[in-house]
């Protein structure tokens, strides 16, 4: 990495920065970007409350004691009272914010769900829409073509496209379309049996256990509700996806 990153390259490397993944060269670039750049500070801060929420669901292990030792000095140094001389300062107080999520971060093996490279792989064609209305018109449609009850979720400033009939390995799936904010979120809802639909990372949200899994700048999660599967694909990055997904979740 060169010595001037800039900001698409900040924030394009925020997941690996909270995954404690750089060389020390590439975090002290990191870290100083951020102290001098506002709107990547708040992108990092966005990324690291989806860190937050996530566990990884893999065997893992504690992060390298270098790393913890170094974050747990960077929160004692921002736990001291602020001086007025140090209001100046230039020293990265900014990172103590997300140096938290660095301290219980742990670190697994990727773990690649075959639900979520075909979910990846359909969301990445721009498949036709058979049906196109509301969420009633929609579950009708739907009614006597799948055998499983097809609930569209309740997506934060969602517009529904349509639904077509589709599938998931060998079942089938109904396959909802969404648009938010002029990105397309892909919705598939099928009857898991007993598949897992262990990913990467786990989050417990509202009691759910849902998978999360990124691959080639797309972003999935994978959950149950009701003995029924549900599997998200978008273009959104893993901040927005986990309020997507945190909202589709909700009761
Ligand atoms: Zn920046």
């Amino acid at each position: 990495m060169s010595a001037s990153l800039r900001c698409a390259g900040i924030q394009r490397f925020a997941d690996t920065y909270l995954d404690g993944e750089f060389g020390d060269r590439e975090r002290v670039e990191f870290e100083a970007h951020l102290e001098g750049c506002e709107t990547c500070r708040d992108k990092v801060r966005e990324q690291a409350a989806w860190h937050r929420g996530i566990r990884d669901a893999g065997p893992h292990e504690r992060a390298p004691a270098a790393l913890r030792n170094r974050v747990q000095r960077a929160i004692a140094r921002d736990a001291q009272p602020v001086r007025p001389w140090r209001r100046f300062s230039t020293r990265a107080v900014p990172l103590a914010a997300v140096g938290g999520i660095l301290a219980t971060l742990m670190f697994s093996k990727v773990h690649w769900s075959p639900v979520a490279a075909d979910v990846i792989a359909k969301h990445q064609r721009n498949l036709p829409i058979e049906v196109s209305g509301g969420v009633d018109q929609l579950k009708r449609w739907y009614a006597g073509k799948v055998d499983f009850p097809v609930r569209p979720p309740r997506l934060p400033h969602a517009a529904l496209r349509g639904g077509r009939l589709s599938d998931i390995g060998e079942r089938q799936a109904a396959y909802l379309v969404y648009d938010v904010g002029g990105n397309k979120v892909s919705v598939f809802i099928f009857d898991p049996g007993n598949e897992s639909l262990e990913s990467q990372r786990k989050a417990i949200i509202d009691n759910h256990e849902v998978y999360f899994d990124q691959e080639r700048g797309y972003n999935v999660a994978m959950y149950r509700d009701r003995g029924v599967g549900y599997a998200i694909a978008s273009d959104l990055d893993s901040g927005q996806m986990y309020k997507l997904v945190s909202a589709a979740v909700a009761p």
